[in-house]
């Protein structure tokens, strides 16, 4: 599953922001806002054209006009401009108009017929760059696929752009974050440039702050974020865009830390963990023979694996507990499911062992 890396000078100096409108909307709109974040220092503007929205009514975005006024930023301020495609039309038209960097959405992400055709229609072109964002859904492999379909057209300045999954729960973000679906990208794909996109993400302007700090220190290599001249009359994404002032103001409060190297006190701190990991092992190693003296016992006695009742009181009691020890209550629900869950699976075996 390797990526042919090769870097470019967008990733020389770390964090990379790049920052625009969710959508160009008119010619002012779109210099306006781009001569604001030349000002403030943004070297790579984005603006979609065409725009992949949920509803046939809203705004579809302006479409193949929008490539002339894109080209007259760059020429203007001497940024970097940046656009979605979703289509064989809207790469080629890209390619052939100047657009330095090329984002594949995450509704295209998730179809892999769209991302193949993208890629087709991108061979030979390596000087362009491409990010991938996640598919919609947290599936890591769907991700991986599209960023290996571009890769394998020979480009090769490639990166991924974190946005968040859809889900059907009430969150207080958009899209939920899911950060250790995108550390596990990095931990299968160390070499690939990953961004976060906090507007997307956040779905208002407000948390945007939180979400991009949050970032920096999880190791992000940079943030793609929207920003528009006048957000409340934006025609798309209003609620989550910020002004280029507002990114200023933002920019200046991040902390920008360290990788860091390894040294005597994390190492010390690092054997207690693995200590401590090695007392868990033995620990479930213990609990699950006791769950399978206790599967040897249910098939004794004709009874069934799953006892839903008592799972409901073990869950209910645990994550009391962890709570009360200052843990996360939902952590908690999620260990205990896992380990029920090998306990289930170890029982089921037992059972259907006719040599046990
Ligand atoms: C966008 O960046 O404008 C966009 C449509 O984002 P996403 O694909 O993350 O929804
Ligand atoms: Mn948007």
């Amino acid at each position: 599953m390797n990526i042919c890396f090769q870097s470019s000078s967008l990733f020389s100096n770390l964090p990379l922001i790049i920052a625009g409108p969710c959508s160009a909307e008119s010619l002012d709109q779109t210099l306006d806002t781009a001569r604001s974040l030349k000002e403030i220092g943004i070297n790579v503007y984005r603006a979609g054209l065409w725009k992949p929205r949920t509803f046939p009514g809203a705004f579809q975005g302006v479409g193949d006009k929008g490539l002339a006024w894109l080209k007259q930023v760059k020429e203007e301020t001497g940024m970097m401009v940046a656009t979605e495609v979703a289509t064989r039309e809207h790469t080629e038209l890209c390619l052939a108009n100047g657009i330095d960097v090329l984002w594949i959405g995450a509704r295209t992400t998730t179809n892999p017929f769209a991302v193949q055709e993208i890629a087709d229609s991108l061979k030979g072109r390596d000087d362009v760059i491409v990010f991938v964002k996640n598919p919609v859904s947290p599936d890591i492999n769907l991700w991986i696929g599209a960023l290996q379909r571009i890769n394998n057209a020979g480009i090769t300045k490639i990166g991924a752009i974190h946005r968040g999954f859809s889900s059907s729960g009430n969150h207080i973000y958009r899209n939920v974050p899911e950060w250790h679906i995108a550390i596990e990208l990095h931990r299968r794909l160390p070499e690939l440039p990953i961004l976060c996109d906090p507007s997307h993400m956040g779905g208002h302007s407000d948390v945007i702050p939180t979400l991009s700090q949050q970032a920096l220190d999880m190791g992000f290599d940079g943030l793609f974020i929207e920003s528009h001249c006048n957000p409340s009359a934006a025609l798309s994404d209003s609620e989550q865009q910020v002004t280029p002032l507002q990114l200023q103001e933002m920019l200046k409060s991040l902390v920008v830390r360290q990788k860091g190297q390894p040294n005597d006190v994390l190492n010390a701190l690092r054997s207690q963990i693995d200590d401590c990991d090695n007392q868990l092992l033995e620990i479930l190693n213990k609990r699950m023979s006791v769950s399978r003296e206790i599967g040897c016992y249910k098939k004794g006695h004709d009874m069934q694996v799953v006892q839903t009742n008592r799972f409901d009181e073990i869950l209910q009691n645990r994550v009391k507990q962890a709570q009360e020890m200052g843990m996360n209550g939902d952590f908690m629900k999620t260990v205990m499911s896992a380990i029920h869950q090998e306990s289930v699976r170890q029982q089921i075996e037992i059972i259907n062992n006719n040599d046990l």
